[in-house]
């Protein structure tokens, strides 16, 4: 039984709907993303078919409250889709799991607004977001930012520049953290608003050519004087601990995590492939009758299937609330 077999088997997708969602993300990987990975990787392009099929699929909408017409999944749901995604398309899983993050972070305290304005339409697929929360300054210190938010007559203003921000020059709007304009603000205090991507003063800089997922249209977003009205704010000011622990620190680890085991998963499926049917012909042996690289073999697998085993656990747990 191969891996792929083995995890729609798993215990943790016996649930008919994580079933129905992992299905429908393998056929979208294998029939849409797999075939055009190689042009999007070597020629930069944002996986646009990709998403649209996921959009049709209702899969964009994975993170939407059912009430509001998406699939009202959590970890589970992101791992179910973003490790099928990450076996065929790398950049595709990326895509993918940074408008998940932003819907879910756009969720967890949404106003009648935010369920309008975004979450509705995420759920048709007509709305892709994205998070806009690392900067050169801080790097992978993503609670400090220093983009700033200054209160208007209006609502607010955004200030500041983002950094690898995914599907940049594709998404509708960005979840943006930023830190209080007050002098008197606290060190590591933020706030998290929605801007809309056609909002005045979002300006995109130049792509960002990685060495790997280089579809996945990463760039700097700046925000010049942003306008963001009092409906766009996320939660209250100054919620960033319970949106750090709670959104998006686990649905960002998932969102990754999913895709990386998606990538260890196929490059092992290439090992398996060349071993089966790399022959020499003088000996007319296999490469794969060579115990030493049996072993090997048997050793890459285990530590795929225990990252496997890790990551699920981890998502339900998650999902349990267990902190
Ligand atoms: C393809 C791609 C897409 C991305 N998409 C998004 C996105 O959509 N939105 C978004 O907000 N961000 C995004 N990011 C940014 C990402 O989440 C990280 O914030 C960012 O990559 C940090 O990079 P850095 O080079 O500044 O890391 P650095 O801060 O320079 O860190 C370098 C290394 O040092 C380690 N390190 C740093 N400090 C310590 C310490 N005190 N102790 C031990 N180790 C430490 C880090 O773990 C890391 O391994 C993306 C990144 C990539 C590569």
């Amino acid at each position: 039984m191969g891996a792929m077999e083995t995890s729609l088997l798993a215990e943790e997708f016996a649930s008919s709907s994580l079933r129905d969602i992992q299905q429908k993300a393998k056929a979208i990987a294998e029939a849409v993303a797999a075939p055009r990975a190689q042009e999007v990787d070597e020629l930069q392009v944002w996986p646009a078919p990709t998403m649209d099929a996921l959009g049709k699929a209702g899969l964009l909408g994975l993170h939407v409250p059912k009430r509001l017409g998406g699939l009202g999944q959590g970890l589970m749901g992101l791992i179910a889709v973003t490790e099928q995604l990450g076996q065929a398309c790398s950049s595709s899983s990326m895509c993918f799991g940074m408008h998940s993050v932003g819907t879910a972070v756009i969720a967890a305290k949404s106003t009648p607004h935010h369920e309008a304005a975004y979450l509705s339409a995420i759920a048709k697929g007509e709305h892709i977001t994205t998070l806009a929360l690392s900067e050169t300054g801080s790097g992978v210190h993503f609670y400090l930012p220093n983009t700033e938010l200054r209160q208007t007559e209006n609502g607010y203003e955004v200030s500041g520049t983002k950094q690898w921000v995914t599907n940049a020059g594709h998404a509708h709007s960005y979840v943006v953290s930023c830190k209080s304009a007050d002098d008197d603000a606290q060190y590591g205090e933020f706030t998290c608003v929605v801007v809309d991507a056609d909002s005045p003063g979002c300006h995109l800089q130049n792509a960002w050519g990685g060495f790997g997922m280089r579809g996945n249209d990463s760039r700097p977003v700046r925000f010049e004087n942003a306008p963001v009205s009092e409906t766009g704010l996320l939660g209250n000011e100054g919620d960033q601990i319970w949106y750090v622990f709670e959104v998006v620190a686990p649905y960002f680890l998932t969102a990754m995590a999913g895709t990386y085991l998606g990538i260890a998963q196929a490059a092992f499926d290439i090992a398996v492939a060349r071993v089966r049917t790399r022959e020499y012909l003088p000996m007319q042996e296999s490469l794969a009758d060579a115990p030493v690289i049996q072993y090997k073999i048997a050793e890459l697998w285990s530590t795929v299937e225990q990252a496997r085993q890790m990551v699920y656990r981890a998502a339900r747990l998650g999902d349990a609330s267990d902190p």
